[in-house]
């Protein structure tokens, strides 16, 4: 194939554009003004109001079940409806949206109404949120870590026998631009025998892929691991800010508990698991050695393409280098394709107790970092624990996050012979402890 076959759009931003191309179509919720928050589509610099379009009859059958389940600004109950509801509003939308279509004047004669320019839009979480776990399926994060704790035992022994995670906090999931304000906690100071309590000093960043659930299952009805792709509506990028000196000292026996929910961040746009078939990739074979999966957790289909190829960027931005105009300093360029386990094997090992999973739930895969340098995937991993600094352009150096800095997590998928999409940005700025 060569880039000609690639479906243009007619609006203009869409072709090219580094996120938002007719080929992804994003799912969002959004507001203009002081409007209540409503769902759209993301496409180039635009976003077309879905309620709108529904109230002009641009949606019948399908689709117009789709979009009339996304009422009142929550993705949920559109979520609960599957893939056969996606698809059909996808290809509803490629049918709008591509070059030559018919209704391309229906749609322009209502300007902004219809297709407002993203940046005039405000864009709020999806979905509400019931439950959010936090998974631990970069292996390599998992051995960068274990070796600053254990250098010659890095990952425990159940790592790759069981897709490790915690429950995290739903109700601190916040849209990118929400700004983060520095947790206070207690912490043991080094060498110190007695906590001590205060503004937390080893602020930090998790570059995470997450995952929104689409249809859940009963409680007690496991999802087996060949249904469990079905089962996931789409993604997004997702920071897990941690207080790594609160997590220190409190994560044994139990895990992180405050070190991590004071705020979670995400891109505020679902990519679908539609718009992300061209960048599935097969599941890296496991090292010679390595354990094979129990059965609930292996399935040929999922081993096959069940992983994905999505590069993923963390950049730093501190307030000395935007008074300097300096560009973003970039400290992660890494991939999905550095998950051990993956997303279906997270939704079966999730739900395999009989666990509830239900529309709209988030997943956190756990920090990816690659095996070198500069893939790593968090600050706790690039400094050592703070051993090394890094130094910034503006001539400051970073062990930590500090007041003013900010963080933006990226990410793209390309592939020859498709349009590249990405995942637009999730962002989020560290305010003084309070
Ligand atoms: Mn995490």
């Amino acid at each position: 194939m060569t880039q000609t076959s690639i479906t243009r759009s007619w609006v203009a931003s869409a072709n090219g554009h580094a996120d938002f191309p007719l080929q992804n179509l994003p799912l969002g919720v959004f507001s203009t003004g002081g409007s209540a928050p409503r769902a759209g589509v993301a496409i180039g610099e635009h976003i077309f109001d879905l309620q709108v379009a529904l109230e002009a009859g641009l949606f019948d059958d399908v689709a117009r079940s789709a979009v009339e389940a996304m009422h009142g600004g929550l993705l949920n109950a559109f979520f609960d409806l599957g893939r056969e509801a996606r698809v059909a509003l996808r290809s509803r939308l490629l049918e709008l949206f591509s070059e030559g279509s018919s209704h391309r004047g229906a749609i322009e004669a209502q300007g902004a109404k219809l297709l407002p320019l993203a940046a005039d839009c405000q864009m709020h979480l999806p979905a509400r949120i019931s439950d959010y776990t936090d998974f631990y399926v970069g292996i390599e994060h998992a051995q960068n870590v274990g070796k600053l704790f254990r250098p010659d035992n890095p990952l425990l022994p159940n790592y790759k026998h069981v897709p490790i995670g915690y429950h995290g906090r739903a109700s601190t999931v916040r849209a990118s631009g929400t700004d983060v304000r520095r947790p206070k906690g207690q912490t043991l100071p080094a060498g110190a025998s007695e906590p001590t309590f205060g503004p937390c000093a080893r602020l930090d960043y998790e570059l995470e892929l997450g995952i929104w659930i689409g249809q859940g299952n009963e409680m007690g009805e496991p999802i087996a691991i060949g249904d469990a792709s079905e089962h996931i509506a789409g993604f997004c990028l997702l920071n897990d800010w941690s207080a790594r000196d609160i997590q220190a000292w409190e994560y044994q026996p139990l895990g992180p508990f405050l070190s991590k929910s004071f705020i979670t961040s995400v891109s505020p746009w679902v990519v679908t698991a539609e718009a992300l078939e061209p960048f599935r990739t097969a599941q890296p074979a496991r090292p010679e050695g390595d354990p094979q999966p129990l059965p609930y957790l292996f399935d040929k289909r999922d081993q096959d393409g069940g992983a994905f190829d999505i590069e993923l960027e963390v950049l730093l931005l501190t307030e000395a280098m935007r008074e300097q105009n300096l560009p973003a300093h970039r400290l992660t360029l890494s991939n999905t394709r550095y998950m051990y386990w993956t997303v279906a094997q997270m939704v079966a090992h999730h739900s395999v107790n009989g666990c509830q999973l239900q529309a709209g739930d988030l997943f956190g895969s756990g920090t990816l970092s690659g095996p070198q340098s500069g893939q790593f995937g968090s600050l706790l991993e690039i400094t050592e624990g703070g051993k090394k600094p890094i130094e910034l352009a503006s001539g400051e150096v970073r062990k930590f996050l500090e007041d003013g800095d900010e963080i933006i997590l990226r990410a793209r998928c390309t592939r020859d012979g498709f349009a590249s999409i990405g995942f637009g940005e999730c962002r989020g700025k560290v305010l003084a402890a309070r």
